[in-house]
């Protein structure tokens, strides 16, 4: 089995990076809770390219990045004894580097590093079991026959689950539901 597992919103916390410098630069807090758009970034009235130049900015700081789950290397190692794990990532190439030190930092093991550039679809790419957050993904995906284990979070909760988009609360629940379908 082969598992695509996404890092932002699944393994890092970089909303919680952009809520931060968000405050910094504006003054303004947003409530993560109320990010329940996947382009939430339209609300505040900023445009794509600025949303990018925060995304890269935030992975800047990668060493200020919170990981979602206290025990993110265990979670992984177990997601691999199941099957082969990549991390599988869309992102700004200049984050690239960033996120390789910060997943390094945080002990969590993968077999490759998956690059998925912002204008391609992670769909493109072939995955028996795909762990993300992403609602896009989760539309793209119900058409097939892969699975999608989408990591709840406020901006998916609106995501309709279906045989094969199935939400999870926890990587450890992800574990879990691997091991029973095994
Ligand atoms: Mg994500």
């Amino acid at each position: 089995m082969r598992i695509g597992l996404d890092v932002d919103g699944v393994l890092a916390d970089l909303v919680g990076m952009i809520i931060k410098i968000y405050r910094e630069e504006t003054g303004l807090s947003i409530d993560r809770s109320h990010i329940t758009e996947w382009e939430f970034w339209k609300k505040l009235s900023m445009t794509r390219q600025q949303f990018i130049s925060l995304l890269i900015k935030a992975w800047e700081r990668w060493e200020e990045v919170e990981p979602v789950e206290d025990d993110l290397a265990e979670d992984v190692e177990d997601l691999s004894k199941i099957g082969r794990v990549d991390i599988l990532t869309q992102r700004p190439a200049a984050t690239i580097v960033n996120v390789k030190k910060w997943l390094k930092r945080h002990n969590v093991r993968y077999s490759s590093f998956t690059w998925v550039p912002l204008k391609m679809s992670k769909a493109d790419i072939f995955y028996d079991v795909y762990i993300d957050d992403s609602p896009r993904l989760a539309e793209k995906l119900s058409l097939t026959d892969r699975t999608l284990l989408l990591y709840e979070q406020p901006w998916n909760i609106n995501v309709k689950t279906r045989k094969n988009v199935i939400r999870v609360k926890s990587l450890d629940e992800a574990v879990q539901l691997l091991n029973d379908v095994l």
